[in-house]
């Protein structure tokens, strides 16, 4: 599909018909199941779902070690370089308590608190990603969460056990706590806990449509972190780019799923046409050719052109792509001008895939232009923020009459009156 640019641009943009809501009344009563039934609901629904008979949802110690000591040492190797490079940016991203001293003897300090329990949510129905239990852990571990569980879909060639490699990785990481279930039983099982997993405070993690689903209809009883959903790349690119690399790029996400999606927003009709003729070549030599072939015809998919790369970024900020690289001349430039996107990657040597494995960034982005509102997976996602008020009474004589007169305005006379008691029932005319 190609288009000029029209004026209600999100509208216009090619995007996936995910329709969650639709979802949501299907995924109710899987969560009512594991409410009230709960560990035989979650093994009901996997026999159902994924096609395997399991005992229990819990992951067996010895399953995890086995999983670990039988893992090929090449990707044992990438994982840890993949872990140690996340942990690099996540450490970083630590919050410091702040005390500020509002008036003498009177303070606010926001104190960083993580959260006491998160459940980690890994896909693993198309593909499975060990690369996702790196980026839920990590950040979680350094935000100091005290208590964290991994789930993932039980696979059945695997026993009804999560995949190896997924065993594998939260095992390298020191997770001990695993279970193998999958879509919005799992999220389910950790909002409302079962007598196999207690339940968590907070559920994050990257799933299909009936995670999303799960995550929406249950927040509020849990904390989610932003839906990240199906992916979706955005190329921004002039015709300083090279249409292998680009084509290359958006087949790299058209590799996760059907529906995922990927756009080039383009100043030149050669490197359309160039991109155009570089696709079938690349596609038809990957092992997923028809699953990319279906996400790059799908709808959600597409070539835009622009007049400029004004428009192309008035273009990729209505998008609000999870994915966004650019591939411009003086690209850094162009990227330190983008408003919205999960993550920037910029120039010809930092594409998507990295991102996805070794960059050290996170991978766990927001879909479906949430990324006009919301942020990645980060050590934040975990952390409340806490204001700690401490006023002497000198401090609190000086706001009383600001209070009391902000009171009465609202028609809160009870809140003045917290005040004056304090002070022999009188509005206290001294200031600290
Ligand atoms: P998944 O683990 O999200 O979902 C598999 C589960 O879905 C199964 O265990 C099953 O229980 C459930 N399910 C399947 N069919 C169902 C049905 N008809 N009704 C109810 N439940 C059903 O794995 P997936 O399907 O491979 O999807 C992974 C998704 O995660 C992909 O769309 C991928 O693009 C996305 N992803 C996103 C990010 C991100 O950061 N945005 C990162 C990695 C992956």
């Amino acid at each position: 599909m190609r288009a000029s640019l029209p004026g209600n641009l999100r509208d216009v943009l090619p995007r996936a018909e995910l329709d969650v809501e639709a979802a949501l009344e299907k995924v109710r009563p899987i969560c009512e199941d594991v409410r009230h039934r709960g560990a035989a609901a979650v093994r009901e629904l996997t026999a159902r779902f994924d096609g395997v008979e399991i005992a229990s949802a819990r992951v067996p110690a010895e399953a995890l070690e086995r999983a670990l000591a039988e893992l090929d040492p090449r990707v044992r190797a990438a994982l840890e370089e993949s872990i140690r490079r996340a942990r690099l940016v996540h450490r970083d991203q630590r919050r410091a308590d702040v005390t500020t001293e509002v008036v003498p003897g009177g303070t606010v300090t926001e104190r960083w608190v993580p959260v006491d329990r998160v459940g980690l949510y890994v896909p693993g129905g198309r593909a499975v990603y060990p690369s996702s239990v790196v980026m839920n852990v990590v950040p979680a571990q350094e935000a100091g969460v005290g208590s964290l569980a991994v789930t993932s879909p039980a696979q059945k060639e695997f026993g009804g056990l999560p995949h190896p490699t997924i065993m594998a990785a939260c095992a390298l990481l020191g997770v001990d706590e695993v279970y193998a279930a999958g879509g919005a039983q799992a999220v389910a099982m950790f909002a409302y806990g079962t007598e196999e997993c207690p339940a968590a405070t907070m559920v994050t993690g990257p799933g299909n449509i009936w995670v999303a689903a799960a995550k929406r209809l249950l927040k509020g009883r849990i904390g989610i972190d932003s839906e990240a959903g199906p992916t979706e790349i955005a190329i921004l690119a002039d015709e300083t780019a090279d249409p292998v690399h680009v084509a290359a790029d958006l087949i790299s996400q058209a590799e996760h799923d059907t529906i995922a999606a990927a756009v080039l927003v383009t100043t030149s009709a050669e490197l359309a046409d160039a991109v155009e003729k570089e696709l079938p070549g690349q596609v038809s030599a990957t092992r997923h050719t028809e699953r990319i072939t279906e996400a790059l015809s799908g709808r959600q998919s597409g070539i835009v052109l622009v007049g400029s790369i004004d428009d192309g970024l008035k273009v990729v900020d209505a998008y609000a792509a999870e994915h966004l690289e650019i591939h411009t001349a003086d690209a850094a430039a162009v990227a330190a001008r983008v408003r919205n996107a999960g993550a920037i990657f910029v120039g010809a040597y930092a594409p998507v895939s990295l991102g996805d494995y070794l960059a050290g960034s996170n991978h766990v982005l927001p879909t479906g232009g949430c990324a006009c509102h919301s942020s990645g997976l980060s050590v934040q996602s975990f952390l409340r923020g806490i204001h700690v008020v401490d006023y002497s009474r000198e401090a609190l004589a000086g706001a009383a009459a600001h209070v009391s007169v902000l009171a009465d305005a609202e028609d809160l006379p009870a809140h003045g009156a917290a005040i004056r008691a304090r002070f022999d029932w009188r509005v206290p005319t001294e200031t600290a």
